[in-house]
C-alpha cells in the first residue's frame, strides 16, 4: 500500500470517528471553487456567500410553501456570553465560525457536534480597546486553512482539519489601540485583513498576506502619515499626490481614521479589491484638519489592484466626515442594466443613509439616493461631478453643537445586507429619523486608551441638557425613529417594500425568502419574509438576540439555515426588564427539525441599591464621567442589556471597597474591565458609583410600577 493510500485511509478513519460523512475536504477550497461559489449552494464558501457578496443562496428546499415545517435542527453553545457577530463559513459539511474573544470552532454542520476549537488566548485587558464589545465577524477558509483576525491584531492561519496553528503574524502593533474584529477575505493566494480603532486614534490600513506563508505582500494606508516620510507601502504615491492635499494642519501620531474594519470585496471581473473605510479621527474635523478638507480616504470606498495594492480609484461618501459616518457596510457587486446599458455595479448602504451605485470599472457614481427618511447632513450628489453636496451647517467647530440626521449609529451599519438576482432587490436593515447631537469639546487632547473623538462622548450629554429620552435611539429626535427591513430596487432607485421592526443582518434565498435575525432585549428571533413582497411567512424565537446575518447550506440533501446568536455589549435598552446573562449559540434550522432550543432566560435579579448619600453635584459629575468612561460598554444611562453587566444590578454597587478595586484597580481586567484609576480624576470612581446608584433606584421604581400594573 502506498503512503498516499495510507493517508487517504487515515483520513477516512478520522471521518468515521467524527461521524461527519459529508466532511470530506476540511477546507480544501481553491480559487476555482471560490470563483464559482454560487454554483455549489450546498456550501457557504465566502463571507458574503460568493465573491459578489450577494448573501444569496440558490437553495430552495426551504421556500414559501415549505417554510411552516422549518424547526430547530441543532444548537451549539459557545463558552462566552459576549457578542456573537460572525458569519459562519460552511465547506463540505463542516461549519467554521469565530466567536467572542476571536475563538474559532469547527462543527459538523449536520449535527452541531464540535470537531475542534481554537483559542488565541487574547488577554482580557485587550477588551478595553474594543469600541463595541469583543466580537469577531468571521473566518475565511482557503486551501485547507482557516484564517482569523484576533482582537489583539494577529492574523492566524489554522489547519482546517485540526485547528492547529499553521502560522501567525502580528498584523498591527500590539501596543497600539488597534484591534481586529472583521473577517479576513481570501482570493488568488492572498489573505486580506483590515483592523479597527476608529474611536481611539491612528491611521487605517489594509494588509495582504500570502495565504501559504503569512508573508506580507502589500499594505495600503487609508489616511496620511508624516508628509516628509514614506511608509514603504503600496499607498505611498497616492498618499503624496492625492491624499495629503485634502488634509490640513500638522500631522501627528493619532490623527487619521479610515479604518478598514468590515467590508472587503474581491472583484474577479477586474482582478481588483474594494475596501470600505470608517470615520475620520478625531471625529471633529475642526481638530483633525483645521475644520477643512475632504480628508481622503475617510468614509470612502477604495479600489486597488488585488495583487499589488496599487491604487485604481476611490469614491468618498462622506467628505470631511465629522459624524462617525463609517462607510463600512457590506459592498455588493452586480451586473445591472441601467438606462438600457449594462453596468458592472457596486452597491453600498453606509451609515450616512444614501444608497450608492458605483461603476466598478471607473469608480464613477451612477446614483445616490436616501434609503431612509430624515437625512439632512447632505442634499444628495452633484449630478455633474458625483460629489456629495454636504449641508455646510452639518460641520461643527469647537463651540457650537449641531444636530444632524442620521446619527453616528447610522442609517445602516455593519449588519450584513443581501441581493437577490431573482428579485433584483437589495435587502437591508435601515433606521429612519435618527438624529445625532454632536457637542464639541472646546479643546482637544488625545489620550491613548480613551475614545477622545473631539465631541462629548456617546451617551453623555452637554452640561445643562437633559439626557436623551428613552425609546429614541438617537436621543433628541422630534420625529419618531423607525426601524425597517427595506427591499431596495437599485435600478428604479426606490424601495419596493418595507416592513417594521428592529433587526439585523439578512440572507436571501432562491426559495423566495429573506431571513433576518431580530432582537428583543437580549432574547431574539429568526424571521422569514417573502423576498418579492415582504410578507412575513415564518418566525421562531431564539433565546439570544441575533445581530449578525444567517447563512444557508445543505448536507446530504437537507437544507439548513444557521445563525450565530448573542447580542453585543453597549446595547442600551428601554424600560423592559433585563435578562440573566446567557452564553452565545449557533442555532440551526431545517425542515421537520426535532431539536429544542433552550428556554428564554429569566429576569436578572434585582439588588437593594445602597442609600443615596452623594450630593447632587457629585451625582452630576458621576453622570458626566459615566458618559465618558463607562457608557461605551455598559450602555448609556447604565441601561445595559446585561451582556456587558447591567451595573445597576451589580453587587459591588453597595460595597465601596470592592467597587474601587474593580473600577480603579482592575480586579476584573480578565473580562476587559481594566483599572481606570490612571484616567479618572480623584474621587471619580466614587462619583460614578453615586450616579449608578441613583440609576439603580430609578430602576427599582420602574420595576415596582411595572409589577403594580
Ligand atoms: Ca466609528
Amino acid at each position: 500500500m502506498t503512503l498516499r493510500a495510507l493517508t487517504v485511509l487515515a483520513a477516512a478513519a478520522a471521518l468515521a470517528v467524527s461521524g461527519s460523512a459529508g466532511a470530506a475536504s476540511f477546507g480544501q477550497v481553491d480559487d476555482a471553487r471560490l470563483l464559482h461559489a454560487a454554483s455549489e449552494p450546498q456550501n457557504w464558501l465566502l463571507h458574503g456567500g460568493d465573491y459578489q457578496a450577494h448573501r444569496f443562496s440558490g437553495l430552495d428546499q426551504i421556500n414559501t410553501g415549505t417554510i411552516s415545517a422549518l424547526k430547530p435542527a441543532w444548537v451549539f453553545e459557545f463558552d462566552t456570553s459576549r457578542a456573537q457577530e460572525a458569519t459562519p463559513i460552511v465547506v463540505d459539511g463542516v461549519a467554521y465560525v469565530s466567536t467572542a474573544w476571536s475563538k474559532v470552532y469547527a462543527v459538523d454542520a449536520a449535527t452541531g457536534k464540535q470537531l475542534w476549537s481554537y483559542d488565541p488566548q487574547v488577554k482580557g485587558e485587550v477588551g478595553a480597546k474594543a469600541c463595541c464589545d469583543v466580537g469577531n465577524r468571521g473566518v475565511a477558509v482557503y486551501r485547507g486553512r482557516v484564517y482569523v483576525g484576533t482582537l489583539d491584531a494577529r492574523l492566524v492561519a489554522l489547519d482546517a482539519r485540526t485547528g492547529k496553528v499553521a502560522w501567525s503574524v502580528q498584523a498591527a502593533d500590539p501596543n497600539s489601540m488597534i484591534t481586529s474584529t472583521g473577517a479576513p477575505r481570501v482570493a488568488q493566494g492572498l489573505v486580506y485583513i483590515g483592523n479597527a480603532a476608529g474611536e481611539f486614534g491612528g491611521r487605517g490600513y489594509i494588509s495582504a498576506y500570502r495565504a501559504d506563508t503569512g508573508k506580507l505582500a502589500w499594505r495600503f494606508f487609508t489616511t496620511p502619515g508624516d508628509p516628509k516620510k514614506k511608509d514603504g507601502a503600496a499607498s505611498d504615491d497616492i498618499m503624496a499626490t492625492v491624499v495629503q492635499p485634502t488634509w490640513f494642519g500638522p500631522h501627528n501620531a493619532y490623527r487619521g481614521g479610515g479604518q478598514v474594519w468590515n467590508s472587503i470585496v474581491y472583484d474577479p471581473d477586474f482582478d481588483q479589491l474594494y475596501f470600505a473605510t470608517g470615520n475620520g479621527f478625531p471625529w471633529n474635523r475642526w481638530f483633525r484638519s483645521e475644520g477643512k478638507g475632504d480628508n481622503l480616504f475617510v468614509a470612502s470606498i477604495v479600489a486597488v489592484d488585488a495583487k499589488t495594492g496599487k491604487y485604481k480609484w476611490h469614491y468618498q461618501e462622506s467628505p470631511g466626515d465629522s459624524w462617525d459616518y463609517d462607510s463600512i457596510a457590506d459592498m455588493i457587486l452586480a451586473d445591472l442594466t441601467i438606462d438600457g446599458r449594462p453596468r458592472k455595479a457596486l452597491m453600498h448602504t453606509p451609515k450616512n443613509g444614501f444608497f450608492y451605485v458605483l461603476d466598478r470599472a471607473t469608480g464613477k457614481l451612477i446614483s445616490a439616493d436616501p434609503f431612509v427618511s430624515g437625512i439632512d447632513w447632505a442634499t444628495g450628489a452633484d449630478p455633474a461631478t458625483g460629489r456629495m453636496m454636504v449641508n455646510p451647517g452639518a460641520y461643527f467647530d469647537n463651540k457650537t453643537a449641531v444636530r444632524v440626521s442620521p446619527d453616528g449609529g447610522g442609517a445602516h451599519s455593519w449588519q450584513p445586507t443581501a441581493f437577490s438576482p431573482r428579485t433584483g432587490l437589495m435587502y437591508l436593515e435601515a433606521y429612519s429619523n435618527t438624529l445625532g447631537l454632536y457637542t464639541p469639546r472646546p479643546t482637544y487632547e488625545w489620550v491613548k486608551g480613551l475614545d477622545r473623538t473631539g465631541t462629548v462622548n456617546y451617551g453623555a450629554h452637554a452640561p445643562g441638557e437633559g439626557p436623551p429620552a428613552l425609546g429614541d435611539i438617537a436621543g433628541q429626535s422630534p420625529r419618531p425613529v423607525q426601524a425597517n427591513l427595506v427591499a431596495w430596487d437599485p435600478v428604479a432607485r426606490k424601495a419596493r417594500w418595507k416592513v417594521d421592526g428592529r433587526g439585523s443582518g439578512v440572507l436571501a434565498t432562491a426559495g423566495n425568502l429573506v431571513f433576518q435575525g431580530r432582537g428583543r432585549n437580549v432574547m431574539g428571533e429568526l424571521v422569514a419574509f417573502r423576498a418579492d413582497t415582504g410578507e412575513q411567512v415564518w418566525s421562531h424565537q431564539t433565546p439570544n438576540a441575533i445581530v449578525t446575518g444567517p447563512v444557508t447550506y445543505s448536507v446530504r440533501g437537507e437544507q439548513y439555515v444557521l445563525a450565530a446568536s448573542g447580542a453585543g455589549g453597549g446595547v442600551r435598552i428601554g424600560t423592559e426588564d433585563v435578562r440573566q446573562r446567557q452564553v452565545g449559540r449557533l442555532v440551526a434550522f431545517k425542515l421537520n427539525g426535532t431539536a429544542t432550543l433552550p428556554p428564554d432566560p429569566p429576569p436578572a435579579p434585582m439588588i437593594a441599591p445602597p442609600p443615596l448619600t452623594w450630593t447632587a453635584a457629585t451625582v452630576l459629575e458621576g453622570d458626566d464621567l459615566y458618559g465618558q468612561f463607562c457608557s461605551r460598554c455598559h450602555a448609556a444611562q447604565a441601561r445595559s442589556s446585561n451582556v456587558v453587566p447591567d451595573l445597576r444590578r451589580s453587587t459591588a454597587l453597595g460595597n465601596p471597597a470592592l467597587w474601587s478595586a474593580i473600577v480603579d484597580g482592575g480586579a476584573m481586567k480578565a473580562t476587559g474591565m481594566i483599572g481606570w484609576a490612571k484616567f479618572l480624576p480623584p474621587g471619580g470612581s466614587e462619583a460614578i458609583r453615586g450616579y449608578v446608584a441613583t440609576q439603580a433606584h430609578k430602576l427599582r421604581e420602574e420595576r415596582a410600577k411595572a409589577s403594580a400594573k
